[in-house]
């Protein structure tokens, strides 16, 4: 069956994570290993972790995926604020690693108006230094992003050439539907003289076997907006066709997925409705 899952909260611990994902039907998880807007981090707890992914594949919800925190920036003009980002993600792909986790899924950060240009080599020579760095196995996953505000790898070739650059068997990549359709990518035809064919992006940039995740989201804002509000699963601006044409994709189907919606109830967390209305899509 399809892995479909969902990002939920560990709130009460990590392996509250797994029954809240068995609750709304997903057969697979992403979460954070601590809070997402702050730097601080427990220390790893060999045990808990442990605890985490033999309770999880016990009960057949697999793969796992981490989302970094948000306050990563690899490329900010801040150096201070690049070490801290450097330090957690170290910790996060540790963190990932011990869970048996299928990537660490990350926003790279904002060039703060400075051009790709003119941060894209740091970036690479900081993303070679994390990965000596680093222990254990863990893949570090680029998040295509929205484009607002300077994110970088809103431009899919952008992603193609930190790939190259960096030429780590550790670095792949997930692409988000909400952030790829305000980013002006779309698999159906759109009435907009701007729009980017996805699927010739991923054949032009070979980005078909490095995509490790779909973060499959409906957007609250229309296409090519390069805003990123989430939407539940039908009650956005991406048509189902849409979504359905990139979940289906014969090159795209054994790709796991993970939404990031609000839900229906209030709780802002993905809920039963969001992952029957994916099992609706999806072949
Ligand atoms: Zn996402
Ligand atoms: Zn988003």
């Amino acid at each position: 069956m399809r892995r479909v899952g969902a990002h939920l909260s560990t709130a009460g611990g990590y392996t509250k994570a797994v029954d809240r994902a068995i609750d709304i039907g997903a057969n697979a998880l992403q979460i954070f290993s601590g809070s997402p807007r702050t730097w601080k981090r427990k220390p790893i707890n060999n045990e808990e972790l442990q605890e985490l992914t033999q309770y999880a594949f016990s009960k057949d919800v697999r793969p796992l995926f981490v989302h970094a925190l948000y306050l990563v920036n690899l490329v900010s003009d801040n150096t201070e604020s690049v070490q801290k980002s450097k330090n957690v993600i170290i910790h996060e792909l540790e963190f990932t690693s011990k869970i048996q986790g299928a990537g660490l899924v990350v926003h790279v950060g904002s060039h703060q108006g400075r051009g790709w240009e003119a941060v894209k080599e740091d970036l690479f020579l900081l993303l070679k230094n994390i990965f000596s760095e680093a222990s254990g196995d863990a893949p570090f996953l680029i998040e295509n992003s929205a484009g607002q505000k300077g994110k970088l790898h809103s431009d899919l070739g952008e992603v193609r050439e930190t790939l190259d650059a960096v030429d780590s068997p550790r670095l792949g990549w997930c692409y988000d539907t909400c952030h790829g359709w305000a980013a002006g990518y779309s698999a159906t035809e759109q009435d907009d003289p701007d729009r980017q064919d996805l699927f010739a992006a991923l054949e032009k940039y070979d980005l078909w076997d490095s995509l490790k995740c779909i973060h499959v989201n409906d957007s609250r804002d229309p296409f090519n907006s390069h805003r990123d509000r989430h939407e539940n699963i039908g009650e956005g601006s991406i048509p189902a066709e849409e979504l359905a044409a990139i979940l289906n994709h014969p090159k795209l189907k054994d790709v796991p997925i993970i939404t990031e919606v609000p839900g229906f109830d209030g709780k802002k967390s993905p809920d039963a409705e969001n992952i029957s209305r994916l099992r609706n899509i999806v072949q």
